[in-house]
């Protein structure tokens, strides 16, 4: 299993020579393996060349798996070639009650006001399905099982299983408690912190929603994004192997996440790196 980073990037898309090395597009992560059909975490603008590379393989389905429908993950949703390649078996994915509410929510950007196209135009074979937090589901090779995040709106955070090997997407997300208390106070973990943690539990790569600097949460703690020292800490309980700074603010210019690299680059339990634009994680390795 392999993870692919295609858009790293918080809110906004900030292209420009300051976020050339990081990546300016927004989320999208693809876990992908030879044969099988590649699974894709959220339509940031990074689904444009995801979407590109994907019509240039054999395979002819993906699995399209959404955290919630801010615009920064669905925008690059009507920008994704497999939907304009008739052969395609596109199934999407998000936290609703059934798959028609996923697919009107979705119509309510695809509706010829908000893009030019409408749904219904969509020439790929599209499926709409739901998932209910905490209930395993399977996508292709992937089993999958989903926890319920902190997030204005609501989002849903997710856990992938193939092979023995184990990723986790958690985006985006504030702290489940209060400042001081549970393993953000440096304390024991609250109920909602424990389950987050059995999410996370050995996982050999997470990617976590790290936005803010700690100083900069408290100043906007109901804006739902975490920090890294947050997600050390739910990693460190969860025996976490590799933990991806992600989701970065559009104002974390690469200077600035060279040096966010460089104040977690001791540390081994997890490892802890900046997610980068184009970068290739080899689960096997
Ligand atoms: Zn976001
Ligand atoms: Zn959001």
């Amino acid at each position: 299993m392999r993870l692919r980073f295609w858009g790293v990037r918080g809110s906004i898309p900030v292209p420009g020579a300051e976020t050339s090395r990081y990546g300016g597009n927004t989320s999208c992560v693809e876990i992908f393996e030879d044969g099988c059909p590649t699974l894709v975490f959220d339509c940031g603008t990074g689904a444009r060349p995801l979407g590109r590379e994907l019509v240039g393989r054999p395979e002819r389905a993906v699995h399209v798996v959404f955290t919630h429908f801010h615009m920064d993950h669905l925008f690059g949703f009507p920008f994704f070639a497999p939907l304009y390649t008739p052969a395609f078996a596109v199934s999407v994915t998000a936290p609703m009650f059934t798959g028609d509410a996923t697919r009107e929510r979705v119509s309510r950007y695809l509706n010829g006001v908000f893009h030019p196209l409408r749904l219904a135009d969509i020439p790929a074979e599209l499926e709409f399905l739901a998932v209910r937090p905490r209930e395993p589901f399977q996508r292709g090779p992937y089993a999958i099982r989903s926890e319920t995040l902190n997030h204005p709106g609501g989002s849903c955070g997710y856990r992938v299983e193939k092979g023995g090997k184990v990723v986790c997407y958690v985006t985006d997300t504030a702290p489940l408690t209060r400042p001081g208390e549970g393993l953000a106070g440096g304390g024991k973990p609250t109920a909602r912190e424990r389950q987050l943690v059995e999410l996370l539990r050995g996982a050999d790569a997470v990617v976590f929603d790290t936005m803010f600097t700690h100083e900069a949460y408290l100043e906007r703690m109901t804006w739902g994004h975490a920090y890294p020292e947050y997600a050390v800490a739910l990693c460190v309980a969860a025996d976490v192997r590799t933990l991806y700074l992600f989701h970065h603010a559009p104002e974390a210019t690469d200077d600035e996440l060279d040096a966010l690299a460089e104040r977690w680059a001791s540390a081994t339990h997890p490892t802890v790196k900046v997610a980068r634009e184009g970068e290739i994680v080899d689960l096997e390795g």
